[in-house]
């Protein structure tokens, strides 16, 4: 007879998931610095604001084919 014993193979389920934050570089012609902004909490859009004058930008996600990263906001 063969007891052979699993190991009770249970895929150890990460509670977070891969939820890594997504960024766009974004570079401010108003004050000419680069920054980072990321996604708001509904995840449709990035926002952010120059460190300088803090004008706000915000760029649709998902809008067009572009997968470019980098971004000039005039
Ligand atoms: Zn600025």
């Amino acid at each position: 007879m063969d007891l052979s014993s699993d190991p009770n193979p249970q895929p150890a389920a990460s509670p977070s998931g891969p939820t890594k934050r997504e960024f766009l570089g974004i570079q401010f012609s108003c004050c000419s610095v680069y920054v980072r902004i990321y996604k708001n909490r509904e995840g449709t859009h990035y926002e952010g604001n120059c460190p300088k004058c803090y004008r706000s930008v915000r760029f649709a996600i998902g809008s067009g084919g572009s997968d470019s990263r980098f971004y000039t906001a005039y």
